[in-house]
C-alpha cells in the first residue's frame, strides 16, 4: 500500500502531531504523504505555513523549535522526491551537531509493559536533566495505523513534559522505509539537542534486528510467569540483548521474578554477548510502582562509559552507518528489479516454468536478472 493513499482525517492538518507533543496521533498523521498537499481540505487548526529554506529547517532544529523539528521529521518521512532532496541537504548540515546522545532500544512483547515503563524511565530522566525523543519502529504501520505510540492515551504524563518528544512510528510502506526514516529521525532529534533517545519496537519479524541496527543499547523486556515461546522470545532475540529487564516485579509476581531472574542470568551466560566486552545483565523493575527504574537507568550509564572508554561504542556506530549505506542500495536495487516492466512482464511465466520443473532457478534467475539489465537504460 502506498503512502499516498492513506487519508488524514480532516481535521488533521498536513503537519498536525508534529508540532504538538500532546497530540500523538496516530502514525499515519506524520505526514508522510509529503508537506506541500494540494488537498482543498480546510485547515480548522492553523493556515498553511510558508515553505521553510533548507536554513530555515537548520537553524530552527539547532534551536530546538519543535514546530519546525516537527517539520523536518515530516520532510524526512516524505517519500516526494523533491522533499527527500531537501531533507537530505538538511541533515547534511544538520550532521556535524548529530551522535551526542545515548540510543536506546526497547523491546518486548504486546503487554509486556513497555509504554508504561518508557513513560517511568521517561519522567525519571527528566527528574536526572535530562531531554528525551520517544520514537517507535513498526513496520507493521502502514496496515494498522499505527500500533504503538498510536494511541495518545498511552504515556500520557511524558506527553504532557516539554522536556520529551514523542513521534510515533512512520508508515514507510516497507522496513527499508521505515529505518531509513526513523535513522533519520534520530539524527534530527540529537541536533535538536535531545541527550536521551528511545526507540520502541514490537516482536514482529524484523524489528528487533532493524532497531538494533540503529541503537547503541539494546533492552529487552520480559515477563514472569509464561513460558519463553509463550512470550514469542527466540534465543535470537535474547542475544541482540545487552540486558534483559524482568517487568511487573510487584506485588504477588515480586517473588516469581526474582527467580525468574535468577534462570535468566544463567541462561544468558550462555550466549554471546551482544556487546563485545559487555556481559548481558538481567534485572527486574516494576514500571507501576517506579522499582528498578533508576538502576537500569545506571546500568545503561555504566555500559555507556565502559563501551565509549573501551571504543566499543564508536566502532558499533562506524559499523552501523556503513551497514546503512550497504542496506540502502540493496532495498533500491531489490525495487528497482521487482517494478522494473520487463521483470513484471516476465515474472508469472517464469515462476511456472520453476514450478512445473521446465525451468531451472538459476537459470530463472539468470534470465530475470539479464533482462532488468538489458533494458534498464
Ligand atoms: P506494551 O503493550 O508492552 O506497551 O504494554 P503496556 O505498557 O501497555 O502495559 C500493558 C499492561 O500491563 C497495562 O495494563 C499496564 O498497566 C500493565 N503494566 C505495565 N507495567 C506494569 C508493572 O510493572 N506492573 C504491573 N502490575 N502492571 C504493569
Amino acid at each position: 500500500m502506498s503512502n499516498e493513499t492513506i487519508q488524514r482525517p480532516e481535521w488533521v492538518p498536513a503537519e498536525a502531531g508534529a508540532e504538538f507533543t500532546t497530540q500523538v496521533m496516530p502514525g499515519v498523521t506524520g505526514g508522510h504523504d509529503g508537506l506541500t498537499s494540494t488537498s482543498a481540505t480546510p485547515s480548522v487548526i492553523s493556515p498553511r505555513r510558508r515553505q521553510l529554506s533548507v536554513t530555515d529547517y537548520v537553524e530552527g532544529v539547532l534551536n530546538n523549535d519543535r514546530m519546525i523539528l516537527g517539520r523536518a521529521i515530516t520532510l524526512i518521512e516524505s517519500n516526494a522526491p523533491a522533499h527527500m532532496e531537501t531533507a537530505q541537504a538538511v541533515l547534511k548540515e544538520l550532521l556535524p551537531h548529530t551522535g551526542k546522545s545515548i540510543r536506546v532500544g526497547i523491546t518486548g512483547v504486546p503487554g509486556v509493559g513497555k509504554s508504561t515503563f518508557i513513560e517511568a524511565l521517561g519522567c525519571h530522566l527528566i527528574e536526572q536533566g535530562h531531554r528525551l525523543a520517544v520514537l517507535a519502529v513498526d513496520p507493521t504501520s502502514t496496515l494498522t495505523r499505527g500500533s504503538i505510540l498510536g494511541d495518545k492515551t498511552r504515556m500520557e504524563r511524558l506527553t504532557r513534559e516539554t522536556q520529551a518528544f514523542i513521534r510515533p512510528s512512520p508508515s514507510g510502506g516497507t522496513l527499508g522505509g521505515v529505518t531509513r526514516k526513523s535513522r533519520e529521525t534520530i539524527l534530527l532529534c540529537e541536533a535538536a539537542g535531545f541527550d536521551v533517545i528511545l526507540v520502541e519496537t514490537v516482536g514482529v519479524g524484523q524489528s528487533e534486528t532493524t532497531v538494533r541496527s540503529m541503537v547503541d543499547f539494546f533492552l529487552l523486556l520480559m515477563l514472569t510467569g509464561a513460558g519463553d515461546e509463550l512470550q514469542g522470545i527466540k534465543k535470537g532475540i535474547m542475544e541482540l540483548a545487552d540486558a534483559l529487564l524482568i517487568n511487573k516485579a510487584d506485588g504477588d509476581n515480586l517473588t516469581r521474578a526474582k527467580v525468574a531472574r535468577g534462570e535468566y542470568t544463567r541462561a544468558v551466560h550462555y550466549l554471546a554477548p551482544a556487546t563485545q566486552g559487555w556481559r548481558t545483565q538481567v534485572h527486574t523493575c516494576s514500571a507501576v510502582t517506579g522499582d528498578g527504574i533508576a538502576k537500569i537507568w545506571s546500568v545503561i550509564e555504566d555500559f555507556r562509559q565502559k563501551m565509549t572508554a573501551s571504543g566499543t561504542l564508536e566502532a558499533r556506530r562506524h559499523a552501523q552507518a556503513i551497514e546503512w549505506v550497504y542496506a540502502m542500495i540493496e532495498e533500491h536495487l531489490r525495487t528497482s528489479f521487482y517494478h522494473h516492466p520487463a521483470v513484471v512482464a516476465a515474472l508469472p511465466a517464469m515462476k511456472e516454468a520453476v514450478i512445473n520443473g521446465s525451468l531451472p532457478a538459476t537459470l530463472a534467475a539468470t534470465e530475470l536478472l539479464a533482462k532488468f539489465e538489458r533494458e534498464r537504460f
